[in-house]
């Protein structure tokens, strides 16, 4: 699992929400809970599949 940068992962949270027509919000990967743009605590991670999530920092720990 590899962390992106965070001015990045604020950059592409922006951009995943413009493109998001169906108003749909972004949630954390692991409790599901909505995440808001700059919201404290969040990572951006890569997961081994190759997909990209957004979690709560506190999830991951749990999560190991
Ligand atoms: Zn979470």
């Amino acid at each position: 699992m590899a962390l992106i940068e965070k001015k990045q992962m604020w950059t592409r949270f922006r951009s995943i929400t413009n493109k998001n027509l169906s108003g749909k919000p972004i949630c954390c990967g692991i409790c599901g809970q909505e995440i808001s743009y700059g919201e404290d605590g969040i990572e951006y991670v890569k997961t081994k599949r190759g997909t990209e999530i957004f979690v709560h920092r506190d999830c991951i720990k749990k999560w190991g």
